[in-house]
């Protein structure tokens, strides 16, 4: 078993992962080291971290010196390879015109999706988190609560290799002794934000986030992992053993070639291949789940190297395609047996698609300048934010206390004496009335390190009017129905990001410093990001407790075919502010124990 090819594909397996990335990577993990036999199926290419990763080359190297461009809109050097807000051949459209009803679809066609270059930020929801509507009345409580996950949150921690601190505050949960890595040093600017945004009575704490700080334990995590279970205790400790710790020194965006950050090919796929149980074929694009008496079957899938059309087969099938995928190729599996698609008797799927809500502030602080030279790289990301921190003006009585808005935000940063991009330098003249020569030299020098970045991510609350579904008359150049978008934020969320631009204002005075690019935007209708750019989308196929009104249970499984699973972001009943990967990672690992015990006990 390994990476095979449409002719290598054996007759029957367990079970079909679809999609390589944090929610697929996590599910065959979990089954191969089990000794399940899987074959997951990836749309992308094959890609390599070790050798496709160009963490090394500087910006003068590239072309427009790595600026983005439509086909790498994060920059020349970003590790998607085939991916983005397009794809080309393989449209989505929008079911309005409006600008603010738009929703962009971003996705990452490669081995590992887009675990390759997310931004590592990996936050354990809360118990507020899985019980919202109990809380204030809005959206769906999940059928489950945190100490369902937390075991899993656990293990993903040790396993992927996440660094930050506990901090016991509310509604952030600390992680128990020996989950997490040593936090990096706060860099100076984000001492500053902490000493001001304390004063207004913000916390600013280290971040969470899946880089290695520290090699990982090989002699003490495998056991804890996987007790009882000696083969894949050595399995994991070799592939550790192969992760080296950060070096502080490249932009994780790029991917990392050492091993150091959390890419599912570098950390799910090495143990599970190893193990013998895994195949892996790339360029699988998947467009239906084949059913036979009530029971998934298979899989139908198109060659995208051929064009050729095949059928594979397993006793049980994992969607992990990403959300709206996922809900895609469900709407896809219509037959006369299932007329509204598969698994969606409730007519829910594609339903409650979330986004995070995000807005930004820049602001350029004068106490930050002339700072002497020193090297602030760091983990490639912040190393500290600030959590919400006012939950007691929500809950059951958020009408009457004063936000007007019933779920929060956190607050990431962005600040240092990085290494230089394409851009440093640029836009100065409002400071400088404009320079060139000696004089822009000692400008640039002057101001560097002196800007901040605010960047909220918060709460969108599940709403009928945010939804996908098979648009009846585009395909893509398979020949695959696309998928069309609604969107609409409600006031929940555009108040909450003006609020975001009135806070990152008050830090940035309270720092002494000033605004930038005619900010804060007050109008929230304005501040918010469009739907879809967070990239933290969620939803399509929610879980509930209810047959009628959710898609999968608290396992993950839909409720209508037993041998069919959700393991990406599709079965999320809310988005908290907190990023969604880690809660993905935990909720697939958990989902993959409950399909090892019903092998088992012989009940799929
Ligand atoms: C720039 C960026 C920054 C981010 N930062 C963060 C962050 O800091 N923290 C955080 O928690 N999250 C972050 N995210 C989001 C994070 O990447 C996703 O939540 C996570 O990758 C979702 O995992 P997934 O397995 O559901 O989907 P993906 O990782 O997208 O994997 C899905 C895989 O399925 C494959 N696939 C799709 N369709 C098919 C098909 N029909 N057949 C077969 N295969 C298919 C895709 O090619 C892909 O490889 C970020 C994302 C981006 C792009
Ligand atoms: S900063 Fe560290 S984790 Fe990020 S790419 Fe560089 S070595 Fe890897």
């Amino acid at each position: 078993m390994g990476f095979v090819t449409t002719r290598d594909l054996a007759r029957d397996y367990d079970v079909i992962v679809v999609g390589s990335g944090a929610g697929g990577g996590q599910t065959a993990y979990t089954l191969a080291l089990e000794g399940v036999k899987v074959l997951m199926l990836e749309a992308g290419r094959y890609y390599d971290f070790r050798t496709e990763t160009p963490m090394f080359q500087a910006s003068h190297d590239a072309p427009l010196r790595g600026a983005g461009t439509p086909d790498k809109p994060f920059g020349f050097y970003d590790a998607t390879v085939d991916g983005g807000w397009q794809v080309p051949g393989e449209p989505y459209t929008q079911a309005s015109d409006n600008e603010e009803q738009r929703f962009e679809w971003w996705r990452a066609r490669m081995l590992g999706g887009r675990t390759n270059h997310w931004g590592r930020i990996s936050l354990r929801n809360g118990p507020y988190d899985f019980k919202p509507y109990s809380r204030d009345g809005l959206g769906f409580d999940w059928p489950i609560d945190y100490q369902d996950l937390a075991p899993y949150y656990d293990k993903v921690e040790m396993l992927v290799g996440i660094y930050g601190t506990n901090e016991g505050l509310e509604n952030t949960p600390d992680s128990p002794e020996g989950c997490l890595l040593p936090a990096p040093a706060a860099r100076v600017g984000e001492r500053l934000v902490a000493q001001r945004a304390g004063k207004l009575g913000i916390p600013v704490v280290p971040i969470h986030r899946a880089v290695l700080t520290a090699k990982l334990d090989d002699t003490r995590i495998p056991a804890l992992l996987h007790p009882g279970n000696p083969r894949a205790q050595a399995l994991v400790a070799q592939s550790m053993r192969e992760r080296a710790a950060c070096f502080w020194a490249t932009p994780c965006s790029r991917g990392c070639s050492i091993g150091a950050t959390y890419q599912s090919p570098a950390v799910h796929l090495p143990p599970a291949l190893a193990s013998g149980n895994l195949d892996v074929l790339c360029d699988a694009m998947v467009y239906e789940v084949t059913t036979k008496d009530g029971k998934a079957s298979g899989v139908r899938f198109v060659d995208r190297k051929t064009g050729k059309h095949v059928e594979a087969r397993a006793r049980a099938i994992v969607l992990s395609a990403s959300a709206c995928e996922s809900a895609r190729i469900l709407l896809n599996s219509k037959t006369s047996a299932y007329p509204q698609g598969l698994a969606n008797s409730s007519g829910k799927v594609g339903k409650y698609v979330m986004d995070t809500v995000g807005s930004d502030l820049s602001g350029q602080v004068p106490l930050l300048e002339n700072l002497p030279p020193h090297n602030e790289d760091g983990a490639g990301g912040s190393h500290m934010y600030a959590p919400w921190w006012l939950y007691g003006k929500q809950g059951a009585r958020w009408a009457e206390q004063g936000l007007g808005f019933a779920r929060g935000y956190h607050i990431e940063l962005g600040t240092g004496r990085r290494m230089p991009g394409a851009s440093t330098g640029a836009n100065l003249e409002w400071m400088t009335q404009g320079s060139y020569g000696a004089k822009f030299k000692q400008d640039v020098r002057r101001s560097f390190g002196s800007f901040v970045y605010f960047a909220g991510r918060g709460e969108m609350i599940p709403n009928e009017q945010s939804f996908c579904e098979i648009d009846p008359a585009t395909k893509d150049r398979f020949g695959i129905p696309v998928l069309r978008f609604h969107w609409q934020w409600s006031e929940h969320e555009t108040r909450q990001a003006a609020h975001m631009q009135k806070t990152f204002a008050a830090i940035v005075e309270a720092m002494g410093g000033k605004v930038l690019d005619g900010g804060p935007e007050l109008d929230g209708r304005k501040a918010i990001a469009p739907g879809g750019y967070i990239i933290h989308e969620v939803g399509g196929a929610i879980m509930g407790a209810d047959a009628r009104t959710s898609v999968t249970n608290r396992w993950g499984q839909t409720w209508d075919v037993p041998n069919l699973f959700l393991s990406d972001g599709a079965p999320f009943a809310s988005n908290a502010d907190k990023n969604p990967t880690l809660t993905i990672m935990a909720l697939a690992w958990r989902q993959a124990d409950h399909i090892v015990d019903r092998f088992r006990k012989k009940e799929l």
